[in-house]
């Protein structure tokens, strides 16, 4: 991901989400300055109440008219404070959500090239432990800056209505503070960018490991994974306590520089209560407003704090909503609508493949591949493992992607079709098929609308040869899968990625590999079926084993990126090449 400003620049991508909740933020705010201006009136009430004891003048109606005023700003006082948080924080919340939804959205919209730069881990700390920094400087980051600038300012200008002289020593470590804050907030912002990369190594290693438990297991690597992740954990640990330590450091001082603050009050208030300049009650109230000052002045820091934390964070989410999806829509969107019948002639070929090369980086995987597949055709390939067959199937639906004028599919360069009808065109089972913890029910359907399944159900469950399996399991269809299909066997698993691929019915089938963990006899129960299922239907099947060719019209042969042979089985078997030679070894195996 390319490099981003990581300053307060970055908070104007949240502009929308500001201006959406203005009213709710502009209702927080009024009722924090109303409980701000509750909270500058009791000092007053203080004052009137210390000059009435020192004037021995203590009368009851007095008493309690001033009580009954000091009790009315506590209700106001609370009340405000439930209600600023409810508006502020609830803003800050839904902010949240909405911005974790379009960064998960973002994400699945993004090619398979981000993912390979990308690790999941850190994915995962940016939605989570980033997205909530970012809450804590839009809600009390927010709150503590406006806050407290407002509170500063009315304090100061009370303090020198007040007694000018006295507000003069109250002001004098403000500069001091202010530098602080700014030196402060640099250090901040620097430490917490560590932190937060060492948390995303972490949360890497984390997701890693478990992703491959079982790795981890059959080869006994279990005290070699903690020994990773225990520095890792280390490193975070470290980063995170050189941030408490800048922040500890400064909370302590901001403290000391008030308390002397208040201590030049006292010499300079007191000093004119002894001339009879200032009242008892003045110089308490003064007092307590000084107090009070400490909450701007910790508030700023706080403020730096959050926000710089917030900045540096929101900066890492930006860098993913800002990356652009490497493949995509290339169609304005009326050349894209008509779908059915992008065909001119029922003969041409439904998959044209003219001179493609290909490489994911600067080896070319697939070279000059021209290849002409016609409606309803069995198509089997063949090839060395790496020769590219998976990479050349991927390239079809547009997964990987290919140059203009290379890969045509219903006569239309895959390029000017819309992404999503192309894809609906194919059903896929890959090589490395992924199963989601969830339902065997809901693993087959996730390719197709919700609805009454039953008939189709039936029909898949045969076609993937599912039935036996389905009675050993507690559930049945509804049995739920271990993460990753971690209950499955591999050739159940296979299984299911067939009945997944082929539960839409696509015009397209493809199955990568799809039956190697698959026993013959099954293997040649689903081949039937399929072929009986999908006549005049086009249908791809990748495989090492010639017997998963048993119902193909055409077999190309695939030899480091190149077709190198192409025809039907009898005619290659004729020629003798690797085709003739797979067959004749397996033959022998049998
Ligand atoms: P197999 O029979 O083992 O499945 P294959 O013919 O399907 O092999 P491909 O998966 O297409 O082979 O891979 C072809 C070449 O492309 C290999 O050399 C592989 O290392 C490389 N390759 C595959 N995927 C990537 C990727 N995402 N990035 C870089 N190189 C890749
Ligand atoms: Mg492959």
């Amino acid at each position: 991901m390319h490099k981003q400003k990581k300053s307060l620049v970055q908070f104007q991508s949240l502009s929308s989400y500001f201006s959406k909740y203005k009213f709710s933020y502009i209702a927080g705010f009024v009722c924090l300055f109303i409980v701000d201006a509750a909270q500058l009136f009791i000092p007053q009430f203080t004052k009137r109440a210390v000059d009435l004891i020192a004037s021995g003048e203590f009368a009851k109606p007095a008493v309690i008219k001033l009580s009954l005023c000091m009790v009315a700003a506590m209700l106001v006082i609370s009340t405000g404070r439930f209600l600023w948080r409810l508006f502020i924080h609830g803003s800050s919340r839904r902010i949240e959500s909405e911005l974790r939804q379009k960064l998960f959205d973002h994400l699945l919209s993004l090619s398979w090239d981000f993912y390979q730069k990308n690790k999941i881990g850190d994915l995962i700390a940016r939605s989570t432990n980033d997205i909530a920094a970012v809450r804590m400087a839009i809600g009390w980051g927010f709150v503590a800056g406006i806050d407290g600038s407002v509170m500063a300012l009315a304090l100061l200008v009370i303090m020198f209505v007040q007694s000018a002289h006295v507000a003069l020593f109250a002001v004098l470590p403000l500069p001091f503070i202010t530098i602080l804050i700014i030196i402060f907030g640099n250090i901040v912002g620097k430490r917490f960018k560590r932190a937060q990369e060492a948390y995303s190594t972490l949360s890497d290693t984390v997701q890693e490991t478990f992703a491959g438990i079982r790795v981890v297991k059959s080869f006994v690597k279990e005290s070699w994974f903690i020994k990773r992740f225990a520095e890792n954990n280390d490193d975070y640990r470290q980063a995170s306590i050189s941030v408490v330590k800048v922040h500890g450091l400064f909370m302590p001082m901001i403290t000391f520089l008030s308390g002397f603050t208040s201590l030049l009050v006292l010499l300079a208030g007191g000093r004119l209560v002894v001339l009879g300049e200032l009242s008892p009650g003045e110089l308490v109230a003064l007092f307590t407003y000084v107090q009070m000052l400490v909450w701007p002045m910790l508030g700023a820091g706080f403020t730096v704090n959050i926000v710089q934390r917030g900045a540096v964070s929101l900066a890492r989410i930006n860098e993913v909503l800002d990356s652009k999806p490497s493949i995509q829509n290339e169609c304005s969107q009326s050349s894209a609508l008509p779908r059915a019948n992008v065909f001119t002639d029922q003969n041409e070929p439904i998959i044209k493949i003219q001179n493609l090369n290909f490489s994911y980086d600067e080896k070319n995987i697939l070279n000059d591949v021209t290849l002409e597949i016609a409606n309803g055709t069995w198509l089997g390939i063949l090839g060395r493992t790496g020769s590219g067959k998976s990479t050349l199937i991927k390239i079809l639906p547009r997964l990987l992607d290919p140059p203009r004028g290379t890969v045509f599919v219903k006569g239309k360069d895959v390029k000017d079709w819309d992404l999503v009808s192309l894809r609906k065109i194919f059903g896929v089972s890959p090589q490395d098929s992924f199963m989601f913890s969830d339902s065997i029910k809901n693993n087959i359907f996730y390719g197709v609308k919700k609805g009454d399944h039953q008939d189709q159900l039936t029909k898949i469950i045969d076609l993937a040869s599912l039935q036996k399996d389905l009675e050993l399991f507690s559930c049945g269809i509804d049995t739920v899968i271990g993460e990753r299909g971690l209950t499955l066997s591999g050739g159940q698993k296979q299984r299911l990625a067939i009945a997944r691929a082929a539960v839409s019915d696509p015009e397209i089938l493809i199955l990568d590999d799809s039956l190697s963990a698959v026993d013959a006899e099954t293997e040649q129960h689903i081949l039937k079926i399929l072929a009986s299922e999908r006549t005049g239907k086009t249908t791809i099947i990748i495989s090492h084993r010639v017997s998963a060719f048993s119902n193909a019209d055409k077999i190309a042969v695939l030899n480091e990126g190149k077709v190198v042979e192409y025809g039907q089985p009898d005619e290659l078997c004729s020629i003798g090449g690797f085709y003739a030679k797979t067959v004749h070894l397996q033959q022998l195996s049998l």
